[in-house]
């Protein structure tokens, strides 16, 4: 069913299929070229397709295997199916969007209620960031919902409504939508012929051709995205695209490719690395190490941009490739976040929240107001940065005596909820707060955590601060 409804929908977009070519620019070779073409030089025929008999099986054994083993995902239905252009490529737009940096899995049940209640370009330009925002809850990575926004709400006041129809001008004018991304949108949505190099094209490119140095650098990147050009079939461009990516995800994988299951297993250098090393072993030559690559194949070897730096591992096999720079160690950062809190006229909990800038880290949310904690610093004075804070905030002021340690904000909820069952049980005042409230006790009521939506109880930091002034 999905195969019929592609190959009408196929039909129906090469109408207004405009087909990307990479530029192949001639340079003079001039001095001042020589050091740009040392970096640029073309990869060795090893890590390339040169037979373009090759490069039309792989695409046909590809394809053939993604027409059978593809999953069933909402966004591939829509592209397929929905016939208005504008909606497909929003539609495809946002499910890529998604996709980035959250597996498929959890996708999905976004999708779907994201699409149902914001069907159309139109739809979401007339949401809040709020309501993106809850819609979003889960998934991780906010920006990505804030750019979606406002990509939308550029589309429909500076675009007249309409989605941008090529790659270039994908790339160009929506927010967050790189190049691999417009790749994506441009060859599912619109058909438009360009490879697209995401992480599993990425590992699936590095083990197909042997690229073993870092998959990261500069090099690398143009020469994985020459090959994706090279390989992308110029009648099923969206098709293969997703083939490729289908393939990194469920066949070979980053450390459990199935090479037995692998449709394109004889274009595979990796594969046959493995294979020879085999035999060698088996003919009682084998030792942990051997070089990558195949030194005779690969006509610069020794100086190939390409090749692992490193020895090819035996016990790593295929999975040998693709080779990552050493992670750094992730930045800690510790901060002292205080709670403030009263009660509200109808006796419920309220809290004071900050918005977060509108870039970086967490864009846009609410939190508690915090500080970055400075190792040197002592925590007297430490505590007294954040009384200025919250004293900024609320235009009263806060002394540290205010404050009240109450150790891991995390557990916070648990620690006041346990609490307060104990008050409602002991009959007794109790206050676990992050600043001292010595006037009214809590009540017994369950708290409500996190900004609610326009309409809803979060207040304005004026109105809160007038609520506290007359409270003290
Ligand atoms: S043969 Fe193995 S390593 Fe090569 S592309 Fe297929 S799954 Fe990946």
């Amino acid at each position: 069913m999905m195969s019929r409804l592609r190959s009408a929908m196929r039909q129906s977009k090469r109408g207004g299929v405009e087909v990307i070519e990479s530029a192949k620019t001639t340079r003079k070779r001039t001095k001042t070229a020589v050091k740009e073409e040392e970096t640029t030089a073309s990869p060795s025929s090893y890590h390339t397709f040169t037979d373009p008999a090759a490069v039309v099986l792989l695409r046909s054994e590809l394809l053939t295997w993604y027409d059978r083993e593809q999953r069933e995902l909402p966004w591939r239905t829509l592209a397929v199916t929905e016939p208005d252009l504008n909606i497909r490529t929003y539609a495809v737009w946002v499910s890529e969007i998604m996709l980035q940096q959250t597996q498929v899995a959890t996708v999905i049940d976004y999708y779907n209620k994201w699409m149902k209640r914001w069907p159309t370009v139109q739809d979401l330009s007339a949401a809040t960031l709020e309501e993106v925002n809850q819609m979003w809850a889960g998934l991780g990575y906010y920006s990505r919902g804030r750019r979606l926004h406002e990509g939308a709400q550029k589309v429909v006041t500076e675009l007249k409504g309409q989605m941008p129809l090529t790659v270039d001008s994908l790339l160009k004018e929506l927010p967050g939508v790189g190049r691999y991304t417009a790749a994506a949108v441009g060859s599912i949505a619109l058909g438009q012929v360009t490879g697209a190099v995401d992480g599993n094209v990425i590992r699936g490119l590095c083990r197909l051709r042997a690229i073993g140095a870092d998959s990261t650098s500069p090099a690398v990147t143009e020469a994985l995205w020459d090959l994706a050009n090279t390989l992308v079939d110029p009648d099923r461009p969206g098709d293969f695209n997703q083939a490729m990516m289908e393939l990194g995800a469920r066949v070979c994988t980053p450390k459990g490719a199935v090479c037995s299951q692998c449709p394109v297993q004889s274009h595979c250098h990796s594969y046959r690395k493995v294979q020879q090393n085999s035999k060698k072993l088996l003919g009682k030559l084998g030792g942990k190490t051997s070089s990558l690559p195949d030194i005779e194949e690969c006509v610069i070897s020794g100086t190939c941009r390409l090749c692992p730096s490193e020895p090819w591992d035996n016990a790593l096999g295929v999975h040998n490739f693709p080779r990552k720079p050493a992670k750094k160690a992730p930045r800690v950062e510790r901060t002292l976040t205080c709670v403030v809190i009263r009660r509200g006229d109808e006796g419920e909990d309220e809290y004071l929240l900050k918005q977060r800038p509108d870039k970086g880290l967490l864009a846009g949310l609410w939190e508690f107001p915090s500080l970055l904690l400075e190792e040197e610093s002592s925590e007297m004075k430490q505590k007294r940065a954040l009384c200025a804070v919250i004293s900024r905030m609320l235009g009263t002021s806060v002394t540290e005596t205010l404050l009240q340690h109450i150790g891991d904000i995390v557990k916070l909820y648990d620690s006041v909820e346990s609490q307060k069952e104990q008050t409602s049980k002991n009959g007794k005042k109790q206050n676990a707060t992050g600043v001292k409230n010595n006037k009214k006790p809590l009540p017994s009521k369950k708290a409500k955590l996190g900004a609610e939506s326009s309409g809803g109880r979060q207040l304005s930091l004026s109105c809160f601060f007038k609520a506290v002034k007359e409270e003290s």
